[in-house]
């Protein structure tokens, strides 16, 4: 499987985790940081742990799992050690882990001394397909999803299978939200090919494509300036699901299956606004209902999720901006939703 390039670096899918050690060999860095949590610790360190050995040093530091870490604190946290450890400017952090870690990991490095090299070795099929590729790292602050953060590209990114084998099946489906989402928006025949296929473990090839369509994306626009927008299909109204639920359920949507609901809102809207036929809506809510539970969403809500809409950073002065489909596989951003626009489609989901 070839190596996809991004603009400035490389994505490795073959032998992945050997190519990490020939990377950090070759940058002659003065030492090496592995950032995990305390799931990544336990699971995906004993697959890395052999080859590290090779190295002349390298320091753990770690973080408890879970989106509740990854915030200003935990950042503290992790500068502090760096201090602690004496790291200069030629250090390398490398971040095993979801996208919890490769974002917080990511955005530690991007301001430490003003910057220092970080690779990404993502642990999860979110953070595979998703969040360790397109440089965008950062943290969550008063219950605001990303709100503070750097647009900083990782030095290589490393994929490797082995790490989803110990994945339990709801992270699965979690990342498995964002390749549909990739297939909605950009390729009509492979939404198709992943609905037909066993999605208890995509293939390596199927993530590869996720990642070859959110690379090309991302490369077109790093800045999110334009076309990149397209990978905020489902994601006004998702996020906003998801940061709810962050606050006040015990055990948590995950960020997939908060997408997952709102991209049947967002292709409902598409379907008011922006011409997706109805049969395409159709199927699009059969198959996201078919793969993930149903969650609450009653009417007393919608007031608290349209404020979060209003405070996320997609939008400009208020208004909320969401990208739509126009057919499966074609997409329209900025698009102006009402609030009543916003809340129908809800009720559309809640049916
Ligand atoms: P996560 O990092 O919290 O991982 C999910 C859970 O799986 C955690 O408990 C983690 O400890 C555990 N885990 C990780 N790898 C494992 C493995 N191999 N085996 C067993 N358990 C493992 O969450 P996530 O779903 O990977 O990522 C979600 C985060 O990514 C959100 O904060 C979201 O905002 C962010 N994100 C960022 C981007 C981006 O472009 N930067 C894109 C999408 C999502
Ligand atoms: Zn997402």
């Amino acid at each position: 499987m070839d190596t996809i390039q991004s603009d400035s670096y490389p994505i490795f899918f073959d032998d992945s985790l050997s190519e990490l050690i020939t990377f950090i060999k070759q940058g002659k860095y003065s030492r090496t940081f592995v950032l995990t949590d305390e799931n990544t610790s336990a699971q995906c360190l004993p697959v890395l742990e052999p080859l590290l050995a090779e190295l002349d040093n390298y320091d753990l530091i770690e973080i408890n799992a879970g989106e509740e870490s990854k915030n200003i604190d935990f950042c503290v946290g992790v500068w502090k050690m760096l201090i602690d450890f004496g790291a200069d400017r030629k250090a390398l952090m490398v971040n095993l882990g979801g996208g919890v870690v490769t974002d917080l990991g990511g955005f530690v490095a991007s301001t430490y001394k003003r910057g220092i090299d970080f690779v990404q070795v993502p642990t999860t099929l979110l953070s595979q397909v998703d969040a360790s590729v397109g440089g965008k790292t950062g943290v969550d602050m008063d219950g605001i999803k990303n709100i503070i953060g750097t647009f900083t590209q990782p030095k290589a990114v490393f994929m490797s299978a082995a790490f989803l084998k110990t994945l339990p099946e709801r992270q699965i489906l979690s990342g498995l939200a964002e390749m549909l989402k990739h297939g909605l928006i950009c390729d009509a025949d492979y939404w198709k090919e992943l609905k037909n296929s066993d999605l208890s473990l995509p293939s390596v090839e199927l993530i590869y494509r996720s990642v070859e369509i959110k690379n090309a994306v991302v490369i077109e626009d790093p800045q999110e300036k334009s076309i990149r927008k397209a990978l905020n299909f489902g994601h006004t109204i998702g996020h906003a699901v998801e940061t709810n639920s962050i606050l006040n359920d015990e055990r948590p949507l995950t960020h997939g299956e908060a997408i997952a609901i709102g991209m049947i809102c967002e292709a409902w809207l598409s379907h008011k606004k922006a011409g997706l036929p109805k049969e395409h809506l159709h199927e699009i809510s059969t198959v996201l209902n078919g793969l993930y539970p149903k969650y609450p969403v009653p009417d007393t809500c919608h007031n608290v999720l349209y404020e979060l809409m209003q405070k996320d950073k997609k939008n400009t002065e208020k208004q909320i901006n969401c990208t739509l489909l126009t057919k499966i596989g074609c997409f329209s951003i900025d698009n102006i939703c009402t609030e009543d626009e916003l809340c129908a489609s809800l009720r559309y989901y809640a049916a």
